[in-house]
């Protein structure tokens, strides 16, 4: 297991430059333009300087950890 992952710029998942966006289904983004909330169904780690994603969890406490941080544009 590497628990350094690095993105191509240098950075880990302790830089700040590595940012937890939510994902959402389909329907998750029907509810989301609605206006009401929904629920993500994975949260990956993108460093926001190359848009490399390095890690993703669709773990449930860490989508309840992070569920109400942007969503990643796609
Ligand atoms: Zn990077």
């Amino acid at each position: 297991m590497n628990s350094q992952k690095k993105c191509k710029c240098g950075f880990t998942l302790s830089d700040p430059m590595i940012v937890p966006k939510t994902k959402y289904n389909k329907k998750g983004y029907f509810w989301l333009s609605m206006g009401y909330s929904a629920k993500p169904v994975e949260v990956v780690f993108q460093c926001q300087n190359c848009g490399e994603i390095i890690d993703s969890s669709t773990d449930e406490e860490v989508i309840e950890k992070y569920r109400y941080n942007s969503d990643i544009i796609q």
